[in-house]
């Protein structure tokens, strides 16, 4: 796993907890989760309660257990609980958020963003097929992600926390041919 120090406490940090922050006039400081919500709350002048949530098991529509990290964030005015998954030393698989008011409690939140885990991790959207899979019902959700490994600058998508490339869904939208559909876009705080 690729591990970083905290430009303040100077504490290893893996890489997909680190938090770049700055600007561009004043550089860039790789800094933890903890020292960037001290360094907010000193900033903007008020109180800020470090919250660490140890990583929570949670079980898929197969029975398959998820291993969700969580990291809340102090952001000024908001706080955001963000929840994902670690394959290789990276984010990978299923990731979730959830925005507030700074004056939430953090406790609160991890409950509302744990139900929303189990409410998508109760949906099955794919449906394995042979060598490939196939699209289970008439709804998909997922969450657009980036192909690195591709020339063009096309998406990787997550559904039911796999990586699906772009050319993979086209195959499976095929079995749809001649059918209509809505394509609706949300932020990643929002529940879809
Ligand atoms: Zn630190």
């Amino acid at each position: 796993m690729d591990q970083i120090r905290c430009h303040t406490c100077r504490n290893p940090v893996a890489s997909y907890d680190v938090i770049s922050f700055g600007s561009m006039e004043k550089g860039y400081r790789d800094l933890c989760s903890r020292c960037f919500n001290a360094e907010v709350a000193e900033n903007g002048g008020f109180a800020f309660e470090q919250v660490d949530f140890l990583p929570m098991e949670i079980m898929d529509f197969a029975g398959v257990k998820h291993n969700f990290k969580f990291r809340l964030l102090h952001l000024g005015d908001r706080v955001t609980l963000e929840a994902f998954e670690v394959d290789d030393g990276e984010r990978g698989g299923y990731e979730f958020q959830i925005l507030s008011d700074a004056q939430a409690d953090p406790f609160k939140l991890m409950a509302r963003l744990v139900e929303r885990i189990r409410r998508a991790l109760s949906q099955r959207h794919l449906v394995d097929e042979g060598e490939g899979c196939s699209i289970a019902t008439d709804v998909v959700r997922g969450k657009i992600s980036c192909d690195l490994q591709s020339q063009d600058r096309v998406p990787m998508l997550v559904i039911d926390g796999r990586e699906i490339s772009w050319d993979q869904f086209g195959q499976m939208l095929m079995t749809f041919e001649g059918w209509q559909f809505k394509l609706e876009i949300k932020d990643a705080s929002e529940e879809v």
